[in-house]
């Protein structure tokens, strides 16, 4: 805030209508800056007297203090204010993470699932033979032959060994 804006919402502040949009920065510059601080001071002290005046009340003693004390209230309540935007802003910030984190979880168990996965397919023949071991090789059974007399083809219907006959030996 620049000197000229500053002083320009001295009225405001003195008449407690300064915009809050305003008031961080007001008083951030009347507290640093000497100059319109003293600007500040000198209409404070017309206004606020020339209206104690005006009502019929006691004149104040002492209005430099009274207007540290304003500006400090203001500084206050807009750090006050501040800080519970910081507030809140930190929940939704430890929200935004858990939710990060929770995604993150879920692509982890994605990916070690689809690891898990691959691996258990490209692997497959390894745990097929290793569980069936017994069964392959140690079998009462014999295997070989039960898979001959599987591949034996049915028997042949009768105009299958016509239509057989017809290939082999074509009429002339
Ligand atoms: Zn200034």
């Amino acid at each position: 805030m620049t000197c000229l804006e500053a002083q320009s919402y001295i009225m405001s502040f003195v008449e407690g209508k300064i915009p809050e949009s305003k008031q961080d920065e007001f008083v951030r510059h009347m507290k640093n800056c000497k100059n319109c601080h003293d600007e500040l001071e000198y209409y404070y002290t017309l206004i606020v007297g020339m209206n104690q005046l005006d009502n019929n009340e006691e004149l104040s003693t002492d209005f430099k203090n009274e207007l540290e004390v304003k500006l400090n209230k203001m500084e206050h309540k807009v750090k006050g204010k501040q800080r519970m935007r910081f507030s809140a802003f930190s929940v939704f910030l430890a929200g935004a993470i858990l939710v990060i984190f929770l995604v993150y979880a879920n692509c982890l168990n994605r990916v070690y699932n689809f690891e898990q996965n691959s691996k258990l397919s490209s692997q497959g023949e390894y745990y097929f033979s290793r569980e069936l071991d017994g069964h392959l090789f140690f079998s009462d059974r014999d295997l070989v032959y039960e898979s001959e007399i599987n591949n034996i083809p049915d028997e042949e219907t009768f105009y299958e060994r016509v239509h057989l006959y017809n290939i082999l030996f074509p009429a002339e």
